[in-house]
Protein backbone atom coordinates (compact mmCIF):
# COMPACT_ATOMS: atom_id res chain seq x y z
CA UNK A 1 0.00 0.00 0.00
CA UNK A 2 2.66 2.49 0.49
CA UNK A 3 3.21 2.90 -4.02
CA UNK A 4 -0.59 4.24 -3.73
CA UNK A 5 -0.22 7.21 -5.50
CA UNK A 6 -3.76 9.42 -4.35
CA UNK A 7 -4.83 12.28 -6.62
CA UNK A 8 -3.95 15.70 -5.95
CA UNK A 9 -7.90 16.88 -5.30
CA UNK A 10 -8.63 13.18 -3.27
CA UNK A 11 -10.30 14.96 -0.11
CA UNK A 12 -11.37 17.61 -1.77
CA UNK A 13 -15.31 18.72 -0.35
CA UNK A 14 -14.54 16.19 2.84
CA UNK A 15 -14.55 17.03 6.20
CA UNK A 16 -12.07 15.16 8.08
CA UNK A 17 -11.66 15.28 11.73
CA UNK A 18 -8.29 14.30 13.53
CA UNK A 19 -7.61 13.55 16.87
CA UNK A 20 -3.69 13.90 17.97
CA UNK A 21 -2.88 16.05 15.14
CA UNK A 22 -0.71 18.55 17.30
CA UNK A 23 2.54 15.76 16.84
CA UNK A 24 3.98 11.92 15.57
CA UNK A 25 1.64 10.70 12.35
CA UNK A 26 -1.53 12.80 13.58
CA UNK A 27 0.27 16.32 12.47
CA UNK A 28 1.71 14.40 9.06
CA UNK A 29 -1.82 13.16 8.53
CA UNK A 30 -3.10 16.72 9.41
CA UNK A 31 -0.73 18.48 6.74
CA UNK A 32 -0.88 15.42 4.17
CA UNK A 33 -4.87 15.93 3.93
CA UNK A 34 -4.91 19.86 4.10
CA UNK A 35 -2.63 19.39 0.95
CA UNK A 36 -5.25 17.15 -1.00
CA UNK A 37 -8.09 19.28 -0.24
CA UNK A 38 -9.90 18.38 2.53
CA UNK A 39 -11.26 20.89 5.29
CA UNK A 40 -9.80 19.70 8.68
CA UNK A 41 -11.12 19.47 12.29
CA UNK A 42 -8.24 19.20 14.45
CA UNK A 43 -8.38 17.98 17.88
CA UNK A 44 -6.19 18.14 20.56
CA UNK A 45 -5.57 19.27 23.98
CA UNK A 46 -2.96 22.05 23.49
CA UNK A 47 -4.48 25.44 22.28
CA UNK A 48 -1.37 26.64 21.22
CA UNK A 49 0.20 24.18 19.43
CA UNK A 50 -3.15 23.57 17.28
CA UNK A 51 -3.60 27.32 16.73
CA UNK A 52 0.30 26.85 15.34
CA UNK A 53 -1.05 23.76 12.78
CA UNK A 54 -4.04 26.12 11.59
CA UNK A 55 -1.94 29.21 10.94
CA UNK A 56 0.99 26.86 9.46
CA UNK A 57 -1.72 24.95 7.14
CA UNK A 58 -3.54 27.44 6.44
CA UNK A 59 -0.70 29.58 5.26
CA UNK A 60 0.70 26.42 2.75
CA UNK A 61 -2.49 27.89 0.78
CA UNK A 62 -4.71 24.66 1.97
CA UNK A 63 -8.08 25.34 3.75
CA UNK A 64 -7.90 26.77 7.34
CA UNK A 65 -8.71 24.04 9.05
CA UNK A 66 -10.98 24.24 12.98
CA UNK A 67 -9.66 22.91 15.94
CA UNK A 68 -11.31 22.04 18.98
CA UNK A 69 -9.66 21.30 22.37
CA UNK A 70 -10.58 18.03 24.44
CA UNK A 71 -8.40 16.90 26.89
CA UNK A 72 -8.82 12.72 26.16
CA UNK A 73 -7.27 11.96 29.45
CA UNK A 74 -10.11 13.42 31.12
CA UNK A 75 -13.08 13.42 28.57
CA UNK A 76 -15.89 11.80 29.49
CA UNK A 77 -19.25 11.19 27.12
CA UNK A 78 -20.43 14.98 28.24
CA UNK A 79 -17.57 16.87 27.55
CA UNK A 80 -16.80 14.99 24.08
CA UNK A 81 -20.28 15.96 23.14
CA UNK A 82 -20.04 19.60 24.23
CA UNK A 83 -16.19 19.70 22.05
CA UNK A 84 -18.37 18.49 19.43
CA UNK A 85 -21.02 20.62 19.65
CA UNK A 86 -19.74 24.30 20.15
CA UNK A 87 -17.54 23.14 16.67
CA UNK A 88 -20.75 23.27 14.83
CA UNK A 89 -20.15 21.37 12.28
CA UNK A 90 -22.76 20.45 9.52
CA UNK A 91 -21.04 17.48 8.03
CA UNK A 92 -18.10 15.49 8.75
CA UNK A 93 -16.68 12.70 6.18
CA UNK A 94 -13.65 11.03 7.87
CA UNK A 95 -12.75 10.30 11.44
CA UNK A 96 -8.97 9.57 12.34
CA UNK A 97 -8.29 8.59 15.77
CA UNK A 98 -5.33 8.79 15.91
CA UNK A 99 -4.59 10.13 19.69
CA UNK A 100 -2.52 7.61 21.93
CA UNK A 101 -0.52 7.24 24.86
CA UNK A 102 2.18 4.72 25.88
CA UNK A 103 1.89 4.22 29.17
CA UNK A 104 4.27 2.94 31.40
CA UNK A 105 5.90 -0.30 29.99
CA UNK A 106 6.36 -3.34 32.52
CA UNK A 107 5.26 -6.69 33.24
CA UNK A 108 1.11 -6.91 34.00
CA UNK A 109 2.10 -7.72 37.35
CA UNK A 110 3.75 -4.20 37.95
CA UNK A 111 1.02 -2.23 36.39
CA UNK A 112 0.06 0.78 38.29
CA UNK A 113 -3.55 1.46 38.44
CA UNK A 114 -4.03 5.01 37.33
CA UNK A 115 -1.64 3.90 34.19
CA UNK A 116 -3.99 1.31 33.59
CA UNK A 117 -7.41 4.08 33.31
CA UNK A 118 -5.14 6.58 31.77
CA UNK A 119 -4.24 4.40 28.71
CA UNK A 120 -7.27 2.94 28.48
CA UNK A 121 -9.23 5.91 29.05
CA UNK A 122 -7.04 8.09 26.07
CA UNK A 123 -6.74 5.16 24.10
CA UNK A 124 -10.63 3.56 23.98
CA UNK A 125 -12.90 5.22 25.93
CA UNK A 126 -12.11 8.82 24.63
CA UNK A 127 -12.35 6.89 21.50
CA UNK A 128 -16.02 5.26 21.93
CA UNK A 129 -17.16 9.17 23.13
CA UNK A 130 -15.73 10.37 19.75
CA UNK A 131 -17.49 7.54 17.12
CA UNK A 132 -20.89 8.26 19.46
CA UNK A 133 -20.56 11.89 19.37
CA UNK A 134 -19.68 11.91 15.67
CA UNK A 135 -21.64 9.20 14.13
CA UNK A 136 -24.63 10.75 13.01
CA UNK A 137 -22.78 13.10 10.69
CA UNK A 138 -21.00 10.65 9.60
CA UNK A 139 -24.04 8.62 8.69
CA UNK A 140 -25.42 11.77 6.62
CA UNK A 141 -22.52 11.94 4.28
CA UNK A 142 -22.60 9.59 1.17
CA UNK A 143 -19.21 8.17 1.69
CA UNK A 144 -17.66 8.15 5.51
CA UNK A 145 -14.65 6.82 6.72
CA UNK A 146 -13.74 5.92 10.15
CA UNK A 147 -10.20 4.90 11.18
CA UNK A 148 -8.88 3.72 14.35
CA UNK A 149 -5.06 3.46 15.15
CA UNK A 150 -4.00 0.02 15.83
CA UNK A 151 -0.57 -1.51 16.38
CA UNK A 152 1.01 -4.67 16.08
CA UNK A 153 1.04 -4.73 20.12
CA UNK A 154 -3.31 -5.31 19.77
CA UNK A 155 -2.78 -8.55 17.27
CA UNK A 156 -0.06 -10.32 18.89
CA UNK A 157 0.71 -9.39 22.51
CA UNK A 158 4.21 -9.39 23.91
CA UNK A 159 5.61 -9.10 27.09
CA UNK A 160 6.06 -5.89 28.45
CA UNK A 161 4.00 -3.71 26.24
CA UNK A 162 1.27 -3.95 29.48
CA UNK A 163 -1.95 -1.65 29.09
CA UNK A 164 -1.09 -0.30 25.94
CA UNK A 165 -1.39 -3.77 23.83
CA UNK A 166 -4.03 -4.17 25.73
CA UNK A 167 -5.82 -0.89 24.80
CA UNK A 168 -5.33 -1.53 21.05
CA UNK A 169 -6.62 -4.93 21.43
CA UNK A 170 -9.56 -2.99 22.49
CA UNK A 171 -9.10 -0.77 19.57
CA UNK A 172 -9.15 -3.79 17.06
CA UNK A 173 -12.25 -5.34 18.52
CA UNK A 174 -14.27 -2.00 18.67
CA UNK A 175 -12.96 -1.77 14.63
CA UNK A 176 -14.44 -5.47 14.43
CA UNK A 177 -17.88 -4.30 16.08
CA UNK A 178 -18.57 -0.72 14.32
CA UNK A 179 -17.80 -2.35 11.05
CA UNK A 180 -20.03 -5.13 11.67
CA UNK A 181 -22.78 -2.96 12.88
CA UNK A 182 -22.29 -0.03 9.99
CA UNK A 183 -22.45 -3.09 7.48
CA UNK A 184 -24.49 -2.14 4.58
CA UNK A 185 -24.60 2.03 5.53
CA UNK A 186 -22.34 4.33 3.91
CA UNK A 187 -19.95 4.40 6.98
CA UNK A 188 -16.80 1.96 6.52
CA UNK A 189 -14.63 1.50 9.67
CA UNK A 190 -11.31 0.43 9.04
CA UNK A 191 -7.98 -0.01 11.61
CA UNK A 192 -4.37 0.87 10.81
CA UNK A 193 -1.38 -0.05 12.37
CA UNK A 194 1.65 2.30 11.52
CA UNK A 195 4.42 0.24 12.24
CA UNK A 196 7.65 1.49 13.75
CA UNK A 197 7.54 4.96 12.70
CA UNK A 198 10.12 7.64 13.82
CA UNK A 199 7.98 9.80 16.60
CA UNK A 200 8.69 10.73 20.24
CA UNK A 201 5.93 7.82 20.84
CA UNK A 202 8.39 5.04 19.55
CA UNK A 203 11.27 6.58 20.68
CA UNK A 204 9.66 6.56 24.09
CA UNK A 205 8.93 3.21 23.70
CA UNK A 206 12.45 1.85 22.56
CA UNK A 207 15.45 4.58 23.27
CA UNK A 208 18.03 2.62 22.33
CA UNK A 209 16.77 2.08 19.18
CA UNK A 210 18.33 4.60 15.73
CA UNK A 211 15.26 6.55 14.66
CA UNK A 212 16.69 7.03 11.02
CA UNK A 213 16.08 3.14 10.78
CA UNK A 214 12.54 3.63 11.08
CA UNK A 215 10.41 4.73 8.40
CA UNK A 216 9.12 8.36 8.24
CA UNK A 217 5.24 9.03 9.34
CA UNK A 218 4.97 10.88 5.82
CA UNK A 219 6.26 7.57 4.33
CA UNK A 220 2.61 6.00 5.87
CA UNK A 221 0.32 8.69 4.16
CA UNK A 222 -0.60 6.86 0.96
CA UNK A 223 -2.34 4.42 3.26
CA UNK A 224 -3.84 7.00 5.04
CA UNK A 225 -5.17 8.67 2.03
CA UNK A 226 -6.02 5.22 0.21
CA UNK A 227 -8.71 4.48 3.42
CA UNK A 228 -9.79 7.96 4.04
CA UNK A 229 -10.51 8.89 0.04
CA UNK A 230 -12.55 7.23 -2.80
CA UNK A 231 -10.34 4.20 -3.76
CA UNK A 232 -11.69 2.34 -0.32
CA UNK A 233 -15.15 2.45 -1.32
CA UNK A 234 -16.51 -0.82 0.03
CA UNK A 235 -13.47 -1.56 2.32
CA UNK A 236 -14.50 -2.03 5.71
CA UNK A 237 -13.77 -4.07 9.01
CA UNK A 238 -10.11 -4.63 8.30
CA UNK A 239 -6.85 -4.14 9.69
CA UNK A 240 -4.28 -2.80 7.39
CA UNK A 241 -0.81 -2.40 8.12
CA UNK A 242 0.42 0.72 6.98
CA UNK A 243 4.04 -1.02 6.20
CA UNK A 244 3.22 -3.44 4.49
CA UNK A 245 3.03 -4.12 0.53
P1 LIG B 1 3.02 10.74 19.37
O1 LIG B 1 3.30 10.52 20.82
O2 LIG B 1 4.05 11.34 18.51
O3 LIG B 1 1.66 11.63 19.22
C1 LIG B 1 0.54 11.28 19.97
C2 LIG B 1 -0.54 12.30 19.74
O4 LIG B 1 -1.62 11.98 20.65
C3 LIG B 1 -0.08 13.73 20.04
O5 LIG B 1 -0.67 14.64 19.15
C4 LIG B 1 -0.63 13.95 21.45
O6 LIG B 1 -0.91 15.31 21.76
C5 LIG B 1 -1.93 13.16 21.39
N1 LIG B 1 -2.39 12.90 22.75
C6 LIG B 1 -1.76 12.17 23.70
N2 LIG B 1 -2.44 12.24 24.85
C7 LIG B 1 -3.53 13.04 24.61
C8 LIG B 1 -4.58 13.50 25.44
N3 LIG B 1 -4.68 13.20 26.73
N4 LIG B 1 -5.52 14.30 24.86
C9 LIG B 1 -5.43 14.65 23.55
N5 LIG B 1 -4.45 14.25 22.74
C10 LIG B 1 -3.49 13.46 23.28
O7 LIG B 1 2.56 9.32 18.84
P2 LIG B 1 2.57 8.69 17.35
O8 LIG B 1 2.34 9.75 16.34
O9 LIG B 1 3.72 7.80 17.26
O10 LIG B 1 1.27 7.75 17.46
C11 LIG B 1 0.05 8.01 16.79
C12 LIG B 1 -0.79 6.77 16.90
O11 LIG B 1 -0.12 5.67 16.25
C13 LIG B 1 -1.04 6.31 18.34
O12 LIG B 1 -2.36 5.83 18.46
C14 LIG B 1 -0.05 5.18 18.53
O13 LIG B 1 -0.46 4.26 19.51
C15 LIG B 1 -0.03 4.57 17.13
N6 LIG B 1 1.16 3.79 16.82
C16 LIG B 1 2.38 4.39 16.70
C17 LIG B 1 3.51 3.65 16.38
C18 LIG B 1 4.87 4.27 16.24
O14 LIG B 1 5.86 3.52 16.03
N7 LIG B 1 5.01 5.59 16.31
C19 LIG B 1 3.42 2.19 16.15
C20 LIG B 1 2.09 1.66 16.31
C21 LIG B 1 1.02 2.44 16.63
P3 LIG B 1 0.26 16.38 22.10
O15 LIG B 1 0.76 16.87 20.76
O16 LIG B 1 -0.45 17.43 22.88
O17 LIG B 1 1.32 15.66 22.87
Amino acid sequence: MLDYQAPPTLLAGKCILITGATAGIGRTAALTFAAHGAQLVLLGRDPLKLRQLCEEIGASGALLPRYGVLDLATASQATTRACIAALALTRLDGLLLNAGVLGTLGPLAELDEQEWQRVLQVNVSANLWLIQTCLPLLQQAPQASLLLTSSGVGKRGRAGWGSYAISKFATEGMMQVLADELAGTGVRVNAINPGATRTAMRAAAKPDEDPLTLRTPAELMPLYLYLMGQHSLGLTGQSWDAQSK
